[in-house]
């Protein structure tokens, strides 16, 4: 079988959340025990999220919990748990939420593909970010995913893409507005024009007003035609730049 990059992404996501689902779930029952799904994953989603999960775990009562897990879920309950369950793994949250939101882009990339493949750069970035999480997760998985790095390079001429490390950065500002939201955090875009993270097409005059009739109906960014699925998609990729309620 020809190896795409595609395909590279996609076993690389595969290795990502079944590494995770089992990390996530040791840690959480070594500091909640029985309450470890209560305690440690529902109370630290937002609540179309929360509401969705509990509904697929109660239609499929005989899979396990942790097989609902997937990776918009992992930005919360990681970040919540930095300093609880997940200390002396991903103890930095300023370093891991970015990372873990990388990720769930790669996801929702995977999920709704352009035509024709992916760029070689772009999976190998997404896998060099899984990479460095299923490191910090002391998760043999990460072996596996460096050699399907290797495999992408072999597949075609060198390249001389370096390990990233983070994203985060300082916020750009173009015009008046901030263009690199996705990168930054809730206290640096409330209030503030914001170019959508999602589609980069529209100005937010005030982030996030007006973040739900966008995302329901006009971003471009988001797929489908539901306005209730739409803005919870937003919601689910973009919830780190919102404030807690
Ligand atoms: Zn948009």
């Amino acid at each position: 079988m020809e190896q795409t990059n595609y395909m590279a992404l996609v076993q690389g996501l595969k290795l990502y959340i079944d590494a995770m689902r089992r990390f996530v779930r040791e840690r959480l029952t070594a500091r909640y025990a029985a309450r470890w799904w209560e305690d440690g994953v529902l109370t630290h989603l937002y609540d179309p999220q929360r509401s969705n999960l509990e509904r697929d775990v109660r239609s499929n009562a005989n899979r396990e919990k942790q097989d609902f897990i997937d990776p918009g879920h992992l930005v919360h309950i990681i970040a919540e748990e930095s300093r609880g369950a997940f200390a002396g793994y991903f103890d930095d949250t300023r370093r891991s939420k970015p990372l873990l939101q990388l990720v769930l882009d790669a996801r929702n990339t995977h999920a709704h593909p352009p035509s024709g493949d992916l760029s070689r750069d772009d999976v190998d970035y997404a896998l060099a970010t899984i990479e460095q999480l299923l490191t910090g997760a002391r998760q043999p998985e990460a072996a596996t995913v460096h050699q399907l790095r290797m495999g992408l390079h072999d597949a075609s001429r060198p390249s001389n893409t370096t390990m990233p490390t983070t994203r985060l950065k300082a916020s750009q500002e173009l015009d008046g507005a901030i263009v690199n939201a996705r990168d930054l955090k809730a206290s640096d875009v409330a209030g503030k024009r914001v170019l959508c993270p999602a589609c980069e097409e529209f100005t937010f005059q005030m982030w996030p007003g007006g973040w739900d009739g966008h995302s329901g109906w006009k971003c471009t960014g988001i797929a489908g035609s539901d306005p209730e699925e739409r803005k919870s998609e937003f919601r689910e990729r973009f919830g780190y730049l919102f404030r807690r309620r």
